[in-house]
């Protein structure tokens, strides 16, 4: 047998990047998370080839100190969380300090950013995990990142990327689901130079809907905003009339984080029984407001599940909510013409 040995901080990061990357897609979510979480009310994401040879991400949020640059890149180092505790009540999107630490162990990374106060800004690029310069440098105010060949150093989890074209999609997905969650942040994205999604940041999520969705679906929208026990659900619904051949149109957010319930798309697929033909879905964007203690977010790395603790519950207030605005006599059961 040979000797026991601990593994050095650039094995380490890339094994663990892998609990983290997976795609372009799993990059750009880190980082228009941390946009957000810096408070940014603009941001643009470009990419080429699908985000497998570049990613950019441009923000004007509070930037990072100079000083506080290399110690972002180290794995679990946050500014988010200071103790378990914290785990219960986080706001913030990221909070395991994991991010930057993978996405610098896999990629080419190139960091600009600058806060208010400081005079200078700072540039650091670091590949592979190592560092291999940090400067100070003019740059406005905010953050961009500049992530190059993805997996270049890992070819094992290159070969399992899909096609440029099937990569962009889900990086236009992931963005999609973004700008419905922050419909107070302006969101712009490029894929090989085209432009595929803009959002104003104006805080109306009907006209997110519209930018993503076009005129039919905006023009057949039904408010929702009910509240029972504790939960509270915002958004829209869309007519019956508009309902889609798949599922890929139910959209769920919890706190403001996308994820995939299988519960809550049968709550609300039974609300819409009454109304729809069979093997129709319903249009849905649906905001979930609930006490951070009521749900485990810590499901899995990625965060896209997540566990209500009062799972029962909140199937019968989702179909509670659904099917009544559904039965409101001010439903027209027919389509609007958009003007
Ligand atoms: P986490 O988001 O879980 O804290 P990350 O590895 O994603 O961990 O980021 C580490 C830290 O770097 C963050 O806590 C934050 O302080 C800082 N940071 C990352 N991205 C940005 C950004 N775009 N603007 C300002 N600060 C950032
Ligand atoms: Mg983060």
């Amino acid at each position: 047998m040979p000797h026991i040995q601990v593994l050095d901080q650039v094995t380490i990061d890339k094994i663990a990047a892998g609990e983290v990357i997976e795609r372009p897609a799993s990059i750009v979510k880190e980082l228009v998370e941390n946009a957000v979480d810096a408070g940014a009310d603009s941001v643009t994401v470009e990419i080429r080839d699908g985000g497998i040879s570049l990613i950019r991400v441009m923000d004007n949020g509070c930037g990072i100190e100079g000083d506080e640059v290399r110690s972002a890149f180290l794995r679990h180092s946050t500014s988010k969380i200071r103790s378990v505790e914290d785990l219960t009540h986080i706001s913030s999107l990221g909070f395991r300090g994991e991010a930057l630490s993978s996405i610098a162990a896999v990629t080419r990374t190139e960091l600009i950013t600058k806060t208010e106060d400081a005079q200078f800004g700072t540039r650091y690029v670091i590949e592979g995990g190592k560092e291999v310069s940090l400067e100070e440098t003019g740059a406005p105010n905010g953050t961009t990142f500049l992530v190059r060949q993805l997996f270049y150093n890992v070819p094992a989890r290159r070969k399992f990327l899909k096609t440029p074209m099937t990569e962009a999609g889900h990086v236009q997905d992931l963005l999609m689901h973004l700008s419905l969650s922050h419909p107070e942040v302006s969101f712009h994205f490029i894929s090989n130079g085209q432009e595929k999604l803009r959002t104003s940041g104006n805080g109306k999520l009907k006209d997110v809907i519209y930018s993503i969705y076009g005129r039919e679906v905006a023009a057949n929208l039904l408010d929702i905003d009910y509240e029972k026990g504790g939960l509270r659900i915002t958004g829209y619904l869309g007519k019956p009339v508009i309902t889609r051949g798949n599922r890929n149109f139910e959209n769920f957010f919890v706190n403001g984080r996308y994820v995939k319930s299988p519960m809550i798309s049968k709550s609300l697929e039974d609300a819409y029984k009454d109304f729809t033909m069979q093997h129709k879905f319903p249009f849905a964007v649906l905001h979930f407001h609930v006490n951070g203690e009521e749900i485990d977010v810590n499901v899995h790395p990625t965060k896209m599940e997540l566990r209500f603790q009062r799972q029962q519950e909140v199937y019968g207030t989702v179909y509670e909510a659904v099917h009544r605005r559904l039965l409101e006599p001010e439903l027209i059961q027919k389509a609007e013409v958009p003007d």
